[in-house]
C-alpha cells in the first residue's frame, strides 16, 4: 500500500541538531537500518539521509535514545530504534550467471563497495592491454598488520574461480559482523588480517575465452590474436591479448618454458615482467608485503607448493587436493618470484576436467574452497 511504501524510504527525523549524549554504551560493530532514514551530520551540522542495505560502523548507542555512527570519516546521529546489527543488504554476485564476465565483476564490485564500504575497499592496479581495469580489493581492516593476497584468474581459461572468489568476497562482507569460523569472530580475524585479492588478473584473457577475440575492442589486437592463435579453439585460451602467458612472464627461471612464439599458453614473452598484468601483480605484492599467498588456479584439484608446511597440511585437510611438492622449478610463474622473496604461499588448482569447466562443477569448486581465504587468515591471528 502507498501508506507502507511512503514509511519505507522517509522518515523526516531529527530535522535540528540532537542532543550529543556523549554517555552511553560503546558499541564499535557494523550495523545496518532498518529503512532509509534521517540522520544528524555532526561535522557538517545537516539533516542527511542514511540508507538500508549498507553496512555503517555503529560506535555508541547514546542514553538519549540516538545512536552515533560513522561513515567515512562523517559521524551520524541516528535513532537508535532504527539500528540493526543484521545485515539487510541485497544480495549481488549472481551464481547462476554461467560465464561470469569482465562486466558482471566491474558491476558487482561496485555495488559490493556501495554496501560494505566500510569493510571493502576497490582499488586499481593498472589497466590490460585492450584497457580493462585490474581491480583488487581490500577486505577487513586496511590497517591490519597481516596480509593474505589471493590471485585469481590468471589463466584466461579458469574463470570460474573470478565467479566463486566474488561470492566468497560477498559471503565473507555478510557474515563480517555475525559469523563465526571455528569459534573466532569473522570481524575479529579480518580486523587483525586482511585479504588483498586481484579477481580477475587476466580480464582481456577471461574476455577472449568466453566470447573470442571479436570483444577485443583494440583492432590491432583483436586482428593479431587470430594470427597467433595457430587456429586453436579460443575457449581453450590462457594468456593475455598478445599470447603471453602472465604466469610464464616473471624472471625466476624465464623462458624455460616450451612456447617460443605468443599463443594461446606458456610464452614467456621478451622480457620478465613485461605485461601489465604481471606489473599490476608485483605493484600490489610489493605494496601489500603479504604474510602468505594463496594463488587459484584450475586444473586438476591438485595443489603446489614448495614444501611441506603448516599452511598446505592446512589447505590439504580443507580440500583433499592431490600434493604436488613444487621443489626449486623455476618456470616464471608467480610462484616462483614469491619463492625467491621467501614469501610462503600455495597454489589450488580447483576442477577436475581441463577449463574452462562445466558449470555443473561450480557446486564442488564453491564447497571445497569457501571456507579457505577465512581459515588462512585465521592461522595469522
Ligand atoms: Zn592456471
Amino acid at each position: 500500500t502507498t501508506t507502507t511504501k511512503a514509511e519505507e524510504t522517509t522518515t523526516v527525523q531529527p530535522t535540528t541538531k540532537p542532543d550529543v549524549d556523549t554517555t552511553g554504551k560503546n558499541v564499535k560493530k557494523g550495523g545496518y537500518v532498518k529503512k532509509n532514514v534521517s540522520a544528524y551530520n555532526l561535522k557538517l551540522e545537516e539533516v542527511t539521509e542514511v540508507e538500508k542495505g549498507v553496512r555503517y560502523y555503529v560506535y555508541k548507542e547514546c542514553n538519549n535514545g540516538y545512536s552515533l555512527i560513522k561513515v567515512g570519516n562523517q559521524e551520524l546521529l541516528v535513532e537508535t530504534k532504527y539500528i540493526t546489527y543484521k545485515c539487510n543488504a541485497k544480495k549481488i554476485v549472481n551464481t547462476s550467471d554461467k560465464k561470469y564476465s569482465y562486466s558482471d565483476m566491474k558491476v558487482d564490485l561496485k555495488k559490493l563497495e556501495k554496501a560494505y564500504g566500510s569493510i571493502l575497499k576497490v582499488d586499481i592496479a593498472g589497466k590490460s592491454l585492450d584497457k580493462r581495469n585490474l581491480y583488487y580489493v581490500t577486505l577487513g581492516n586496511a590497517k591490519a598488520k597481516k596480509t593474505v593476497y589471493v590471485e585469481t584468474s590468471v589463466h584466461a581459461r579458469e574463470y570460474m574461480n573470478t565467479k566463486f572468489m566474488m561470492k566468497v568476497i560477498e559471503d565473507y562482507c555478510r557474515g563480517y559482523d555475525t559469523k563465526k569460523y571455528k569459534g573466532k569472530k569473522y570481524s575479529t580475524i579480518f580486523n587483525n588480517v586482511k585479504l588483498v585479492i586481484m579477481p580477475m588478473v587476466n580480464p582481456d584473457g577471461v574476455t577472449i575465452s568466453q566470447y573470442g577475440p571479436k570483444k577485443i575492442r583494440n583492432a590491432k589486437l583483436r586482428e593479431n590474436l587470430y594470427k597467433i592463435a595457430g587456429g586453436v579453439d579460443f575457449k581453450i585460451w590462457k594468456a593475455n591479448a598478445r599470447g603471453i602467458d602472465i604466469n610464464r612472464n616473471y624472471a625466476e627461471g624465464f623462458d624455460r618454458g616450451d612456447a617460443k612464439i605468443p599463443g594461446h599458453k606458456q610464452y614467456a614473452g621478451k622480457t620478465p615482467i613485461s605485461e601489465p598484468e604481471t606489473k599490476a601483480q608485483v605493484s600490489v605484492v610489493e605494496k601489500v608485503k603479504p604474510d602468505v599467498v594463496i594463488c587459484y588456479h584450475q586444473a586438476g584439484e591438485v595443489m603446489y607448493h614448495l614444501n611441506h608446511t603448516k599452511l598446505s597440511n592446512m589447505l590439504y585437510s580443507m580440500t583433499h587436493y592431490t600434493h604436488i611438492i613444487s621443489g626449486q622449478t623455476h618456470y616464471g610463474t608467480f610462484s616462483d618470484y614469491l619463492d625467491a622473496r621467501n614469501i610462503l604461499n600455495c597454489t589450488l588448482e580447483t576442477g577436475l576436467t581441463p577449463a574452462p569447466v562445466k558449470n555443473s562443477m561450480y557446486k564442488k569448486i564453491y564447497k571445497t574452497n569457501k571456507d579457505v581465504l577465512v581459515s588462512v587468515a585465521k592461522m595469522y591471528l
